[in-house]
């Protein structure tokens, strides 16, 4: 291979990037491999973290050189509902179709589409999901409680047990009772009542939903 020093991708012009992400795109169609993220770093002359700072996001660069970013077949379905849960928790509500091509998703409604047969059914199936997951983990709160303290949570919540907490506090943070559905680009985080570091499980009883600000004591102006 010949050794050549890697241009400073800044200076690339669009036209060059979206010229390569084409290439890269059609090679691995050649090789009957899925245009990711991962893929693009492995072929592709920049990286595809290029390309999302230079587009906004990788997607919105694949949208710009025109490819359909709906290949991927092998996401399995826990990263798809994952995907689906974060967005909807930075949203503070149920997605539609659009938020899952834009920023923080990661996979596009088309995936959903696909794997699902529609939209309106991934949904269901994610709600179903969750809701087989939760129940799960309120037998698991149960078993916690009944060892009177032999039996210890881990610090950090999982992230089905945010979306159930913050679910519940209906994606509004309980101190200034404002959710990202209608302030743009509010964080919501859960907190526990009492810090486990003082014997407070991480429990949904223990935890509540508290925006970025309040939960650093900043509280909203
Ligand atoms: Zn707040």
């Amino acid at each position: 291979m010949k050794f050549v020093l890697e241009s400073f991708n800044r200076d690339v012009a669009d036209r060059e990037l979206l010229q390569d992400l084409v290439a890269v795109a059609s090679k691995l169609k050649d090789l009957g491999k899925a245009m990711t993220f991962r893929a693009y770093n492995e072929h592709g002359k920049y990286s595809a973290s290029t390309i999302a700072v230079r587009f906004g996001s990788w997607n919105d660069g694949l949208q710009k050189a025109g490819i359909v970013p709906s290949q991927e077949k092998d996401v399995p379905i826990e990263a798809l509902f994952e995907n689906l849960q974060l967005v909807w928790i930075a949203k503070g509500r149920q997605p539609v179709y659009r938020d899952m091509s834009a920023t923080p998703s990661q996979y596009t409604a088309s995936i959903y589409n696909d794997r699902f047969g529609s939209w309106r059914k991934a949904l269901e199936e994610f709600v179903s999901a969750v809701d087989q997951e939760q129940s799960e983990l309120l037998n698991y709160e149960a078993e916690v409680k009944s060892s009177k303290g032999t039996k210890r949570t881990r610090r950090d919540p999982p992230l089905s047990l945010r979306f159930y907490v913050l679910k519940r506090d209906r994606f509004c943070c309980v101190a200034c009772g404002r959710s990202p559905a209608t302030t743009t680009g509010l964080i919501l985080e859960v907190d526990h009542d009492l810090a486990w570091s003082k014997g407070g499980e991480t429990i949904e009883e223990n935890l509540k939903t508290l925006c970025f600000d309040c939960n650093r004591g900043k509280g909203a102006t």
